[in-house]
C-alpha cells in the first residue's frame, strides 16, 4: 500500500503556490528535504557541472513502493498532509507535493527506490513531465533521485543558468544550511566526482559546525527552555567577529529561515560590545510547537511566521545576553561613554581625509597611466633579505633612550586602566589624554599601509621561513582559488592542495598577526563581490591592520605606551581608528573640577 495521496482542491487552493524550482540549488534543496523527511541517516549529494548536467541525491530513508512511484511526480501528491489544517502540526520539511512535479517538468528525472519492507525495487523515468517507464530495478533500501539536464526543454531558462562555479557555490551554501541543524545525519557532497564536504554524523551542533568551518575555533553554547519554545545558541565572544552576517543563522525546527527579527535581536544583544560593521558568529536553533508558527507563507519556505514574533525577539536577546555574561564577556558600558557625537564628528573628518587622499590618488593614477600605463597593485616588491624574514625584530635600546627624552618632556605616563586605556597627563596644558591602545595601533598600521599603497602602488611581501598550512572551509578554498591574483597583490602567495599552503605574507605582518584569520576575512570581503579598487583595498587593509594591532587587554610596557603615543601623534588622521572609533579623548582639568564640584 502506497503512502502518497493527491491533495483535494480546497487544500490546494490554500497552499501558497509559487515557483519552487528556479536553479540547480533549489533542486538540491527540495531533494535533500525529501531525504530528510524520509528519515534517512545518510544523504549523499552528487553534482556535475554545478548541477547543470546532473544532480543526484541518494538516501537510506523509508523509500517508495511501486504505487508511490506512480504518483510521486504528479502535482499535489504528498504523503505528508491529508488536509490543510495538518500544516499546523507539521514536522516535515515538505508538505505541498509540488517539488518532484516541478522538477519532473523541467528535466530528465529518474527515481530508483525500494521500501524496507518490500523485496523489489523500481525505477521510474519521467522526461519533461511525461511518463516514460516504471520497471523493476535492483535497489538498496532507500531512494536515489537523478535530475539530468535541468531546463533541457526550456532553452531560455537554461541559458540564464549562472557559471558552474556560481551555481555550485549556491549548492554548497544550501547543502551547509541543510546539514547544520541535523548533525545526526551523515551528509556528503561531491562535485564533478571530487569530494567537497564529508560530514560524519555526530550528536553536537558544535562539532557539525566546526567540521564545516574549521576556522571557527571557539563558540560558547547555551540552552534555555521557555514556556513555549526551546532555544539553543552557539555564539562567539564579542572579540571574534566577521565582516558580514553570513555566520548568523537561525534554524526553526531544523529549517533554515531568513529572519530580520533574529538578526536585529543579535545586534541588540551584542550592542556596545562589537564595533559597527562587525558581526559576531551566532547559530541559533529553535524548537517550537508547529502550531505556533506558519510555514506556509513563502513558496520556497525561506521565511516563516511566528504567532508571537515579539516573544522570539526577547527570548533570543535574553538567551545571548545570559550566555555572554555567564562566560564573563559582557562589558559594563554606561550610556555616557558611547561617544556618539564625538564618534560622528571624527567619522566625518576621516571620510573627508579619505576623499582627499582618493583625489590625490586619482591624479597620481592619471599621471602614471600617461607615463607607463601602470595600475594599482600591479607591481610586487618581493623582499627576500634575511632582515625581512618573518617575524621582524622590535625596537632597539638607543631608540628607547631617545624616545624617552623626546616624549617625557610633553607627556607624563600615568598608567593603564582596564588593560586598554593608556592615561597620560599632557604637560603644560591642564588636560588628561586617554588613548585606546587597540584603536590607536590600528590607526597606525592602517596609515603605514595606506602610505605604502599611495607611494609604491604595491604591498611588499615577505617570504616565510617555512610555509604555513591552514585548513579552511571549502567556501573559503573556492574563493582563494578564484581570486588567487588578488591575494598575490595583497602579499599572499598561496598554493592550494588539500589544504592551503601560505608561502609569503605582507611585509608589514609581525609575529602577532595570524595569517589564517586575515585570509578568512579577506575571503569574506571578496565573497561580497568586491574587486580590488582603492576603496576596497583600504577596507581590506583596515581589516588586516585591526588583526595586526595590539588588542585591548594586551599588556604593554610604559616604553611601548610612549612609543605608541609618539607614533600616533605623528600621523595626520590620528583621532579615529579605521572603523571610525575614537583613538583618543582629552579630559580637561576643568571637567574634573566640575565633576568634583570644586569650581
Ligand atoms: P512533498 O515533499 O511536499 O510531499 P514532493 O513533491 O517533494 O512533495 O514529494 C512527493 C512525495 O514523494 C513525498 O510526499 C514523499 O512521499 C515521496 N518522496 C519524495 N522523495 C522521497 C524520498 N527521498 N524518500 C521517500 N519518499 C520520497
Ligand atoms: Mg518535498
Amino acid at each position: 500500500m502506497g503512502k502518497i495521496r493527491i491533495l483535494d482542491e480546497d487544500t490546494i487552493s490554500k497552499i501558497s503556490a509559487g515557483e519552487v524550482i528556479d536553479s540547480p540549488y533549489s533542486v538540491v534543496r527540495e531533494l535533500v528535504d525529501n531525504s530528510i523527511d524520509a528519515g534517512s541517516t545518510r544523504i549523499i549529494v552528487n553534482v556535475l557541472e554545478g548541477g547543470k548536467k546532473l544532480i543526484e541525491v541518494l538516501d537510506d530513508g523509508e523509500g517508495m513502493d511501486k504505487e508511490d512511484l506512480e504518483k510521486c511526480y504528479l502535482r499535489h501528491s504528498t504523503s505528508k498532509i491529508e488536509k490543510f489544517d495538518n500544516i499546523y502540526s507539521i514536522t516535515t520539511m515538505g508538505f505541498r507535493g509540488e517539488a518532484l512535479a516541478s522538477i519532473a517538468e523541467v528535466s530528465e528525472l529518474e527515481i530508483i527506490s525500494k521500501r524496507r519492507e518490500t523485496n523489489e525495487g523500481y525505477k521510474l523515468s519521467v522526461k519533461g513531465g511525461k511518463f516514460e517507464s516504471l520497471i523493476p530495478h535492483p535497489s538498496k533500501d532507500g531512494t536515489t533521485v537523478k535530475v539530468k539536464n535541468l531546463f533541457f526543454n526550456m532553452p531560455p531558462r537554461r541559458e540564464f543558468l549562472k557559471s558552474t562555479t556560481t551555481e555550485f557555490k549556491n549548492i554548497l551554501d544550501i547543502f551547509i544550511k541543510k546539514a547544520i541543524p541535523l548533525p545526526q545525519i551523515n551528509f556528503e557532497l561531491y562535485h564533478n566526482l571530487k569530494k567537497e564536504l564529508i560530514l560524519p554524523k555526530t550528536n553536537s551542533y558544535l562539532e557539525r559546525i566546526m567540521s564545516i568551518f574549521p576556522e571557527i575555533k571557539q563558540l560558547t553554547y547555551i540552552k534555555k527552555t521557555f514556556e513555549d519554545m526551546e532555544i539553543e545558541i552557539l555564539f562567539s565572544k564579542p572579540s571574534v567577529t566577521r565582516q558580514t552576517r553570513n555566520l548568523q543563522h537561525i534554524y526553526v525546527n531544523s529549517r533554515f529561515v531568513e529572519s530580520k527579527t533574529f538578526l536585529t535581536a543579535v545586534s541588540n544583544a551584542y550592542s556596545n560590545l562589537v564595533p559597527k560593521g562587525n558581526f559576531p558568529i551566532v547559530f541559533c536553533f529553535v524548537k517550537v510547537d508547529p502550531s505556533l508558527i506558519d510555514v506556509n507563507i513563502h513558496p520556497a519556505k525561506k521565511e516563516i511566521k511566528f504567532k508571537n514574533e515579539g516573544k522570539l525577539f526577547h527570548y533570543i536577546i535574553s538567551t545571548i545576553k545570559e550566555g555572554l555574561s555567564e562566560s564573563n564577556q559582557t562589558l559594563d558600558i554606561e550610556e555616557s561613554l558611547k561617544f556618539n557625537p564625538i564618534e560622528q564628528s571624527i567619522k566625518s573628518s576621516l571620510e573627508s581625509f579619505l576623499k582627499s587622499k582618493e583625489k590625490e590618488y586619482e591624479i597620481q593614477k592619471i599621471k602614471e597611466s600617461k607615463n607607463q600605463g601602470n595600475t594599482l597593485l600591479t607591481t610586487l616588491t618581493p623582499i627576500t633579505t634575511p632582515e625581512n624574514t618573518y617575524p621582524p625584530t622590535s625596537i632597539n635600546k638607543s631608540e628607547i633612550n631617545q624616545l624617552q627624552t623626546r616624549i617625557s618632556q610633553k607627556y607624563r605616563f600615568i598608567g593603564i586602566a582596564f588593560k586598554t586605556y593608556l592615561i597620560f597627563e599632557e604637560l603644560g596644558t591642564d588636560r588628561l589624554l586617554i588613548l585606546d591602545q587597540h584603536a590607536s595601533d590600528e590607526r597606525l598600521t592602517f596609515s603605514k599601509l595606506y602610505k605604502q599603497i599611495i607611494e609604491n602602488k604595491s604591498l611588499s611581501k615577505q617570504i616565510l621561513i617555512s610555509p604555513i598550512t591552514i585548513e579552511v572551509s571549502s567556501i573559503c578554498t573556492n574563493i582563494v582559488k578564484e581570486k588567487i591574483k588578488t591575494f598575490e597583490k595583497l602579499g599572499f602567495e598561496i598554493k592550494i592542495q588539500d589544504k592551503l599552503y601560505i608561502y609569503t605574507v605582507p611585509s608589514f605582518f609581525s609575529k602577532n598577526i595570524d595569517p589564517t584569520s586575515s585570509i578568512i576575512e579577506i575571503c569574506e570581503k571578496l565573497q561580497e563581490g568586491i574587486e580590488p579598487s582603492l576603496e576596497n583595498i583600504l577596507e581590506i587593509l583596515s581589516i588586516i591592520s585591526c588583526r595586526s594591532s595590539i588588542k585591548a587587554g594586551d599588556i604593554i610596557s610604559p616604553i611601548e605606551a610612549y612609543k605608541l603615543l609618539e607614533d600616533v601623534m605623528s600621523i595626520e588622521d590620528k583621532y579615529s581608528c579605521p572603523h571610525g572609533r575614537p583613538t583618543m579623548v582629552y579630559i580637561s582639568k576643568k571637567t574634573l573640577e566640575k565633576i568634583f564640584s570644586r569650581k
